[in-house]
């Protein structure tokens, strides 16, 4: 074999030819290393003997005997069947192939013999059909009596050639596979070396062999990816930002104009925030908290904080529903304050944009809140203090840096309601502090869900009719459509025009959705903040945010197509006030996972729970849509199960960029070169060259 280390093609190993080495490729495998790479979806636990005569039918057994009968029948012409028979002094049993006659030359008499596989009972004979088996030098066996390694595969790929090549390759060169961690880290961390690591991923002598190589491989990627957000993390606060002021008489007044206490916890919050923003260093931080918690008011506080010292906020969310409605509950809070609130949207007329664009690039102090349009061509924030991103799922890290670049080294404060557990946030954005207000306003009362069948939908309106005979007010939602927004936009018109022409006959509804013109928007939901609208038909587009209190119920139609996450928001849309509030999800799943979803709902309100469920029922790579954050494939790791894991690989990356910021010292050389190889520009790893 030519030796080109880890990089030496398949097909120079022996029993490679063109055909395997094509069929190999299928499965992405072309270098001894990405063999070496290519772990085995479980092991097969094939190390106990079963006695013939303790078989029972329906398990699955390994047994091992001597051949005692090797028999070829063709019981159909084109049909040919080989039955070998081995027995252990308890019985025998018939390892049986059909159209293979080829293994009967490597079956004699006498041998001693391995079969592995599903047993079962035949005209008075113990039978397995097409074992794995293993004839039984007393070497170490390969495909029976150990823990067997089970490759994903592909058609026409078969288990057993693909164990003994990983075999060969891992004896050979597994050995040699480098270790990226140093010393130190490894040894605090208790990890097996690379080398052993890969070998007992395939071959492991038992389970803890198998556990401690998982370990050390899951902690190597986790360790990688810290140490990466480390570095970021380490050049951003060594960038200069802005010192804000203490807080003065302004806060003091926000605070007395509020007709609540703050909880505890959005106290604490604001402190760290506040911290962050008298500090030198810019801030980058996490803010988050469930539907309801009261992040606005503490981002509020902050971009007081800004405004009041002369400069200027932004505040970037996802949707101009949302961001009207952050204009509207702003203006009071700060305008009698002295501090000029401004709204920029996408749908404003050229000389609306324009009246809130020139003080803007003036570099006036004040708030702006906008969406994306606040990023947009020609849109100037020269005294930028402090970015503030709503919903930040919906934004992609290019816009925040965006924004970012429009002011020197301002403040980022990034908000989600979605409840992101601690593990992922760590994962994804490892390079903002996390703060999370973990508390609820008093008096709120867990809103009761409920989910009904189709054909049950009528008694869902004959409670939204009680209810707004309270005085109370509804959302409905229509079902989600996928394609468009127009066709999303008509289905919401259309159950609008039936509700009110049948179950909610004489109720005053109003519909918004995605298509209508901004003015009738906001017209809308004016109207229903005021309760004159008394229930709201609408589309997704009152998922985040909207907040009207005396809301009291949610009803969604075709429940089973939107995902938990979104039946968190759209349920967080009620129980803000003090009354009793109801989400009523009408749907009919179709399948068991969206079953569970709504019994998810049904069970819990709390908002980290439904985010662990839905990693939980959808991994992590469709959680939320994060994948477009540049959540890393993981091969081993697993961010939510390995949560300890993932700590100790954070501190240990904080500890090694401490002592070395630049990666300089030769013993990280070769995580310097992982690190730029894995990451490369999508970190924007500058400077670690
Ligand atoms: P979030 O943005 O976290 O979903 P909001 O900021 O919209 O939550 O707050 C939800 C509701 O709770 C709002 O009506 C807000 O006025 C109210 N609220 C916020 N903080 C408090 C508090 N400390 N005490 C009572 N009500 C509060
Ligand atoms: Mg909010």
């Amino acid at each position: 074999m030519i030796d080109q280390g880890l990089e030496t093609p398949l097909r120079f190993c022996k029993g490679v030819g063109p055909a395997r080495a094509r069929d190999l490729a299928r499965l992405g495998l072309r270098t001894v290393g990405d063999l070496l790479f290519y772990f085995p979806r479980r092991h097969e636990d094939r190390r106990e003997f079963c006695p013939v005569g303790h078989l029972r039918p329906g398990e699955v057994r390994t047994v091992r005997g001597v051949v005692h009968a090797v028999e070829e029948r063709h019981p159909r012409p084109g049909l040919s069947l080989l039955r070998v028979g081995i027995s252990d002094r308890t019985g025998i049993l018939w390892g049986t192939w059909f159209n293979q006659p080829f293994r009967k030359a490597q079956f004699r008499r006498g041998m001693m013999v391995i079969f592995s596989g599903r047993v079962e009972r035949r005209f008075g004979e113990w039978r397995m059909d097409n074992p794995e088996y293993e004839i039984d030098t007393g070497a170490d066996p390969l495909h029976v009596g150990r823990l067997v390694p089970v490759y994903p595969l592909k058609e026409g790929i078969f288990q057993r050639p693909l164990r003994a090549l990983a075999r060969e390759v891992v004896e050979r060169f597994a050995p040699r596979v480098p270790d990226l961690l140093p010393a130190p880290v490894r040894e605090r961390a208790g990890l097996v070396p690379a080398a052993v690591a890969v070998r007992d991923m395939h071959f492991p002598a038992d389970e803890t062999a198998l556990e401690a190589a998982r370990r050390r491989l899951a902690f190597e990627e986790l360790f990688l990816l810290q140490l990466a957000i480390a570095l970021q993390r380490r050049q951003v606060k060594q960038r200069e930002g802005i010192s804000h002021p203490p807080d003065g008489e302004l806060h003091a007044r926000f605070l007395c104009a509020l007709p609540f206490p703050l909880t505890a916890a959005q106290e604490r919050v604001y402190g760290e925030i506040r911290a962050d923003m008298e500090s030198p260093r810019p801030m980058n931080r996490l803010l988050q908290g469930d539907v309801g918690s009261g992040k606005t008011l503490v981002a509020a506080m902050a971009a007081l904080k800004a405004a009041g010292a002369g400069y200027q906020c932004a505040f970037m969310v996802p949707t101009e529903i949302l961001a009207e409605q952050h204009y509207q509950n702003l203006r009071p809070l700060l305008e009698p304050l002295g501090v000029p609130v401004g709204l920029l949207t996408g749908s404003q007329s050229a000389s609306e944009r324009a009246r809130v664009m020139e003080p803007m690039a003036a570099g006036e102090a004040g708030v702006y809140v906008g969406t994306h349009a606040l990023i947009g061509e020609g849109v100037m924030l020269p005294r930028l203090s402090l970015a503030i991103t709503d919903e930040q799922h919906r934004f992609g890290v290019r816009q925040r840096a965006m924004l970012l670049e429009k002011g020197l080294a301002a403040d980022v404060l990034v908000m989600t309601a979605t409840p992101i557990p601690r593990t992922l946030a760590l994962t994804l954005f490892g390079d903002l502090d996390l703060s999370v207000i973990d508390q609820m306003p008093p008096g709120r009362r867990p809103v009761q869900t409920h989910w009904l069948p189709g054909t049950r939908r009528r008694e869902a309106y004959a409670f939204v009719r009680q209810e707004v005979a309270k005085g109370n007010q509804a959302y409905v939602v229509c079902p989600l459509v996928e394609e468009s927004d127009k066709l999303q936009a008509e289905a919401a018109t259309r159950l609008a025009a039936d509700l009110e022409r049948g179950e909610l006959r004489g109720l005053r509804v109003g519909l918004v959705h995605g298509r209508l013109p901004a003015r009738e928007r906001e017209e809308v939901m004016a109207r229903f903040r005021s309760g004159e609208v008394q229930v709201l038909v609408a589309t997704t587009v009152i998922e985040v945010g909207v907040d009207v209190p005396a809301a009291t119920v949610m009803v969604v139609e075709g429940a089973e197509r939107f995902g938990l996450a979104q039946l968190h928001q759209l349920r967080g849309r009620v129980g803000r006030g003090n009354q009793p509030s109801y989400c009523l999800l009408i749907g009919d799943p179709g399948s068991e996972e969206a079953r569970m979803r709504l019994q998810a709902m049904e069970r819990t309100t709390d908002g980290f729970e439904i985010a662990e469920e839905d990693l939980r029922l959808r991994g992590p790579g469709e959680f939320f849509g994060l994948r477009q954050h540049g959540l890393p494939d993981f091969r081993v790791a697993n961010p939510l199960r390995d949560h300890a894991l993932l700590e100790e690989a954070r501190a240990a990356a904080a500890a090694l960029v401490e002592g070395d910021p630049g990666l300089r010292s030769p013993a990280h050389a070769p995580l310097r070169q992982a690190l730029r190889e894995r990451f490369g520009e999508r970190l924007g790893l500058v400077g670690i060259g």
